[in-house]
């Protein structure tokens, strides 16, 4: 049976990525070296890791005062690498979720945290609009995606005061992003860049080293000060010590595979169709209802329950949805129901079988 994907990460990756993965870890750029048993001081890595930072300046037009660092530790991680770098009295955060929510908690260890506005009182299903930002806060950050409730800011929003800051793990290489408007953009690459074990951050150089106010943390350990990582940008290759070489590989080669399909531009196009057909059939199948508002959702995660009067078939469109090779499409236990998650590797095919799935499921069930 085909199976269709629809993880909200990690999530499915291009075959071609796959494919090309397979073969290095086999051979490595003709060194007749595994890729995992290569040292990441040869030239052919070396390349690799220069190679990669391009494609990164390349399809986000990352202009030449920003850094682009791979680091480990998952997009958590940055959670209370932002403050530690940033926030010197006073952040400003804007809670759409739980990952937001997570990564103000952290920040509370270094500062005071004001959160401008939250979604909390309805369970995360929008995005609060109408909010004011500090203009004393050392920084505003928000969560671009909210990978779990299906919500999402799918614009660079204009006249952020202060220093801006995004988490971007899972809408980054979706759309186009106007990256000067951020001081800092970084997530983790599991849902749209790659696999599980790099950490991707976008951060402007001359913003760091300014923290002079603060006691805790300060001065930064090594390897949580971002200059450590980006010393060898010059060189393209900055590797302070041994860097996650298999998951960068992998991000190489998708990126590669997006700049071939035209780039984000056309990965927005694409994204925009998937999940305008799902959200048509969503909003038109009697047995399913979207959760997050209409103006706020999400083309990257789409979260849907059974309608009023059908919550008792949950386990039975589960059960059906399954045997015809559907695969993630259970909800967060926290929302409940359904997600499918069409990140870019998502085929038109993919989403046409999970719509067949849902009429097929009304017409059984009517
Ligand atoms: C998945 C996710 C995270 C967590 O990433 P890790 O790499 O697992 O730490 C953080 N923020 C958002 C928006 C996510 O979707």
């Amino acid at each position: 049976m085909q199976v269709h994907n629809f993880n909200a990460g990690p999530c499915p990756l291009p075959k071609e990525v796959v494919e090309s993965t397979i073969n290095a870890i086999r051979n490595f750029d003709n060194t007749g070296v595994g890729l995992m048993e290569i040292s990441h001081r040869t030239p052919g890595w070396e390349r690799t890791m220069a190679e990669t930072r391009q494609l990164w300046r390349d399809l986000l037009n990352i202009p030449a005062e920003y850094e682009v660092l791979f680091l480990g530790g998952g997009a958590s991680t940055q959670f209370f690498t932002v403050p530690a770098n940033f926030l010197n009295k006073k952040a400003a955060y804007l809670q759409t979720g739980v990952w937001a929510k997570k990564a103000a908690k952290e920040a509370k260890l270094f500062g005071e945290v004001k959160i401008v506005a939250s979604s909390e009182d309805k369970n995360y299903t929008y995005i609060p609009q109408g909010y004011e930002i500090p203009t004393d806060a050392d920084y505003f950050h928000i969560t671009t995606n909210n990978t779990i409730y299906g919500t999402e800011i799918k614009y660079d929003m204009d006249n952020v005061p202060v220093k801006f800051i995004a988490d971007m793990s899972s809408d980054i290489m979706s759309r186009p992003v106007d990256v000067t408007k951020y001081a800092m953009i970084y997530g983790g690459a599991q849902k749209n860049v790659g696999p599980a074990g790099v950490t991707f951050v976008i951060v402007r150089k001359d913003l760091l080293g300014q923290i002079t106010d603060r006691q805790y943390m300060n001065p930064l350990p090594t390897m949580v000060d971002y200059r450590t990582h980006a010393a060898e940008e010059a060189k393209n290759i900055s590797m302070f010590n041994t860097p996650p070489v298999l998951p960068i590989f992998v991000m190489h080669e998708t990126l590669q595979w997006v700049k071939n399909l035209g780039g984000v531009e056309a990965m927005n196009k694409l994204n925009t169709k998937k999940s305008a057909m799902l959200y048509e059939e969503i909003d038109r199948n009697s047995m399913f209802v979207g959760t997050a508002e209409k103006d706020s959702r999400s083309i990257m995660n789409h979260c849907f329950v059974m309608a009023e009067g059908r919550e008792g078939l949950n386990d039975a469109f589960a059960a059906f949805a399954k045997e015809r090779g559907m695969i993630g499409i259970k909800g967060h236990r926290s929302v409940g129901g359904f997600r499918a998650s069409l990140y870019n590797a998502v085929t038109i095919e993919d989403v046409e079988a999970l719509i067949q799935c849902m009429q097929d499921f009304e017409k059984a069930n009517k």
